[in-house]
C-alpha cells in the first residue's frame, strides 16, 4: 500500500501559505493546491527497520521513526482496492453494497432537497466568501453551524447535535484526526493515567494505519468518524457525502470490527442536508463545546506554543471560576502531531486539578453501546468516576481480529436506534439503578445527551474569541487537517 495520499495531505497542512477565505477561515492558497494529491512516496525510501505483524507488535515501538514506517498486512491490497483513493470519496466502480446502501438512504427521503452544496474553493477545503455571505444568517434555514452554530436541525428526522459534556466538572476527553502513526507514547500515557477518549478516526488514516487503529479499541478507547478525506462537508454532493461517511464506517469495522454510530464534521462545517445523510447512515454528529486550536501549534501551525497553553488555560479558568453554567466541556483537541499529543500531556495536570472528572463522551452521554455491535459495554458516567474505567468485551491488541474486506454493516437509521445506551437521540436513557450499583453517585439525566442540548448550544465558543465575527460561530474553530503530520517524522528522519 502506498501512504502517497498521507504524505501529501501533510503537505497541504504544512503549507507555509494561506489564503484567507470567508469569514476568518484559512485554508492553503489556489495555487498550494494546484495539484490536489500529488504522488510522493518518500515513506517508501525509508529503511524499513521495523515490521509489526500486528497491532500488538505495533503497540512495543517505541521509537515514533520506526513507528512511521511503512508497513504492510495481508488484506492490504485487497482492501485498498475496495475503498476510494486518497481524494474525496465517491462511490468505487461495482461496490453494490455501497450501492445498495445510497439508494435506501436516498428512497427514505431524508435528505432535504431545499439544500444545495455551497460554493466551494481551494479543492473543497474552503468555503467561498459568496457562499458565505449569501447565506441568510437570521433566518439560518439550513442549520448551518459554519454561519451560525446552529446545532438543532430545522429539518425533521434528525437529532441535535451533541456538543457540551453534560456533567458538571467535567472534561469531555476528544481527539480528532487519528489514527497517528506514532502515537504509542501518547497512547501510553492515556493508559497510565487510566484515561479513556472518544477518537474521532479519517478513513485512509485507518486504511493505511490499522495496527494504530486497532490499538484504540484495545486500549478501551470509543472510535467515531472524522470523513473519509477531511473536507468541508457542506461543499460537497449528497453522493460525495455519503460516500466520506460510509466508507469511513466501513473501513472502521474492516479494520476495527466495530461499526461506529457517531461522527464529527471537519472543521464543524455541517448543515442539515449533511447531518441528513449522516443520520441515514445511523450517524449522530457530535461536536464540540471548546476549542483549543490546538492543531494549529507550531512547528507544522502557526501558532505559538504559549498562545496553545493559553486556549487551554481560559477553558481551564472557566471551571475554576464557575462560568461553565453548571455543564462539563466538550473539548476539541488532536491527536494530530507529537505536538498536539505531547501539549495535552504537559497541560493534564493542569486539567486534572481544575475538573473533578475527565472522562470520554460515551461516559458523558451515558453511551454504553457505541456501535452497531451490541457485544461491547461501555461504562456510564457514574461507573467511570468510579474508576471502573475499561468497556466489557473488548478484544486486547493480541485477541484482534483479521483484518477483512468490504464487511457488510449495520446501517440503521438514527432516529430508529431506540435501544438503550446508544448514541442515538431516540435511544433510551440506561436505567442506572440497574446498572450502577452506588447510584448515588450518579448526576445522570440521559443515556443519549438529549438532555444536555439547546437549541443553538452557543457555547461552541471557539469561534467568538478570535473570530471577529459574531456570524462565524465555527469560522475559527478549525478542525484542522486531515492531515497525518507525524508523517513529518519521516520527512526529518530524510
Ligand atoms: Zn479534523
Amino acid at each position: 500500500m502506498k501512504p502517497f495520499g498521507l504524505v501529501s495531505l501533510f503537505i497541504l497542512a504544512a503549507l507555509p501559505a494561506y489564503a484567507h477565505i470567508g469569514r476568518a477561515l484559512q485554508v492553503p492558497s489556489a495555487s498550494d493546491l494546484a495539484s490536489d494529491f500529488p504522488v510522493s512516496s518518500r515513506r517508501h525510501h525509508l529503511r524499513a527497520r521495523a515490521s509489526p505483524k500486528n497491532a500488538a507488535d505495533m503497540a512495543k515501538i517505541q521509537d515514533p521513526s520506526q513507528e512511521c514506517q511503512e508497513y504492510g498486512y495481508s488484506a492490504s491490497q485487497a482492501l485498498s482496492k475496495k475503498y476510494p483513493g486518497y481524494h474525496i470519496a465517491s462511490l468505487v466502480d461495482g461496490d453494490d453494497q455501497a450501492q445498495q446502501v445510497w439508494s435506501e438512504v436516498q428512497q427514505s427521503g431524508i435528505i432535504p432537497s431545499d439544500i444545495q452544496p455551497r460554493g466551494a474553493t481551494k479543492g473543497h477545503y474552503g468555503i467561498s466568501d459568496q457562499s458565505s455571505d449569501s447565506y441568510n444568517n437570521d433566518k439560518d434555514p439550513d442549520c448551518w453551524w459554519t454561519a451560525t452554530g446552529c446545532t438543532s436541525p430545522k429539518h425533521p428526522n434528525i437529532g441535535d447535535d451533541l456538543t457540551s459534556c453534560p456533567e458538571p466538572n467535567t472534561w469531555g476527553l476528544t481527539f480528532d484526526d487519528g489514527p497517528n502513526c506514532s502515537h504509542n507514547a501518547f497512547y501510553d500515557y492515556l493508559s497510565k493515567n487510566n484515561l479513556k477518549a472518544t477518537m474521532f478516526f479519517i478513513g485512509v488514516n485507518v486504511l493505511d494505519l490499522p495496527f494504530q487503529a486497532q490499538r484504540a479499541l484495545a486500549d478501551g478507547h470509543d472510535i467515531c468518524l472524522h470523513t473519509w478525506s477531511h473536507r468541508y462537508m457542506t461543499t460537497l454532493s449528497n453522493e460525495q457525502v455519503f460516500s466520506e461517511l460510509y466508507y469511513t464506517m466501513r473501513i472502521i469495522k474492516d479494520v476495527v470490527g466495530v461499526t461506529p454510530r457517531c461522527w464529527r464534521p471537519p472543521y464543524g462545517d455541517v448543515d442539515d442536508r449533511v447531518r441528513a445523510i449522516a443520520a441515514g447512515l445511523g450517524l449522530r454528529t457530535i461536536i464540540w463545546s471548546h476549542d483549543t486550536d490546538d492543531w494549529n501549534i507550531v512547528p507544522d501551525g502557526t501558532e505559538a506554543t504559549s498562545k496553545i497553553d493559553s486556549n487551554y488555560q481560559k477553558i481551564i479558568d472557566k471551571q475554576t471560576q464557575n462560568k461553565l453554567d453548571g455543564k462539563g466541556v466538550n473539548v476539541l483537541t488532536h491527536e494530530l502531531t507529537e505536538n498536539t499529543m505531547g501539549e495535552f500531556q504537559k497541560e493534564f495536570p493542569k486539567i486534572k486539578e481544575a475538573f473533578t472528572n475527565v472522562v470520554p463522551l460515551t461516559a458523558c452521554f451515558n453511551v454504553t453501546q457505541p456501535y452497531a455491535e451490541n457485544q461491547y459495554k461501555y461504562p456510564i458516567f457514574a461507573d467511570f468516576i468510579k474508576g471502573n474505567v475499561n468497556p466489557q468485551g473488548l478484544p486486547s491488541l493480541d485477541q484482534m481480529p483479521q483484518i477483512n474486506v468490504s464487511s457488510k454493516i449495520d446501517v440503521t437509521p438514527e432516529k430508529q436506534q431506540t435501544s438503550a445506551g446508544g448514541f442515538s437521540s431516540a435511544s433510551k436513557s440506561v436505567d442506572e439503578t440497574t446498572e450502577s450499583d452506588d447510584a448515588d453517585t450518579s448526576s445522570s439525566k440521559s443515556g443519549n445527551g438529549s438532555a444536555s442540548q439547546s437549541s443553538s448550544d452557543s457555547s461552541t465558543e471557539g469561534s467568538s474569541k478570535d473570530g471577529g465575527s459574531n456570524s462565524s460561530a465555527a469560522a475559527v474553530s478549525l478542525c484542522m487537517s486531515g492531515l497525518l503530520v507525524p508523517i513529518l517524522l519521516s520527512f526529518a528522519m530524510l
